[in-house]
């Protein structure tokens, strides 16, 4: 059996609010080069946790271990420099830019060996760009306002924006949301594809979307891991069913 290292670690995580555990001693491990969702009814701390891993918020107690370094200690920005993209529910792209310019922004400043002269940094930005805006299905699309995209292109463009900072973890809050049937079959093929060089975590609640694209799902309640494995294994877990049908 191939055992791949994880990426993500996380330990006996806990946030208090006011005495209240909206995440309560949680475990986490996340594979190399794997897509994990996870699921649960509303409250259960999904949005919690991935505020937590990206230093949004503060945990409480307990650890979050990101490729041997500690999140915990660090704050947003720095979580980002580490190789963690969060992308939330709301596209935060620039409506009035172009395609082309809101990747091109979102570029890493600073970078690689050239990042101090400038010409040889912007051929690299155009190459990378179009590399990108490939991958998100906008090849065409790169002189457009965004503004004009799709609700779901509007979606891939963020992604796009994140992926040119490459991220080792990537981490979406229901990413397919208000897509066409066509476009989360065009959102799991790209999260299929770049699983090949970083790890995946969603957040999702279209669970024929979380079927096709899961390695393995984490099913929350009350702030801790009720159930977790691949999706046949939690669907039937009777402890999950009970939760979603109700008593
Ligand atoms: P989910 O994403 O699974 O719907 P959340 O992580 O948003 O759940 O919320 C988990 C619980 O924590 C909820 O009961 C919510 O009201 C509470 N909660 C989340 N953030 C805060 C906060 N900043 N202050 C107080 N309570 C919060």
């Amino acid at each position: 059996i191939e055992q791949k290292d994880f990426v993500l670690s996380v330990e006996g995580l806990t946030v208090s609010f006011d005495g209240f555990k909206a995440v309560s001693d949680l475990s986490l491990y996340v594979e190399e080069q794997e897509i994990r969702v996870i699921i649960g009814p509303n409250g259960a701390g999904k949005t919690t946790v991935l505020d937590l891993i990206c230093g949004r918020t503060k945990a409480t107690e307990g650890s979050i271990k990101f490729k041997g370094q500690e999140l915990t200690r660090m704050n947003e920005h720095q979580i980002v420099h580490a190789g963690v993209g969060r992308k939330f529910q709301n596209p935060s792209i620039y409506e009035d830019l172009t395609v082309f310019e809101n990747l091109e922004l979102s570029y890493p400043k600073g970078r690689g060996v050239w990042g101090a002269l400038t010409f040889r940094r912007d051929a690299a930005v155009i190459d990378k760009v179009h590399e990108i805006a490939e991958m998100i299905f906008l090849p065409d699309k790169l002189d457009m306002p965004a503004e004009l995209l799709s609700h779901g292109q509007k979606q891939w463009l963020e992604i796009g924006m994140l992926l040119i900072q490459d991220p080792e973890l990537l981490m979406l809050d229901e990413p397919v949301a208000g897509m066409s049937v066509a476009e989360r079959q065009q959102t799991a093929a790209l999260l299929q594809r770049i699983t090949k060089d970083r790890s995946v975590l969603v957040i999702e609640h279209d669970m024929q979307f979380v079927a096709d694209i899961a390695d393995r799902v984490t099913v929350l309640h009350q702030g801790k891991v009720l159930s977790e494995g691949s999706m046949e294994r939690v669907q039937n877990d009777p402890k999950v069913i009970e939760v979603y049908l109700g008593h």
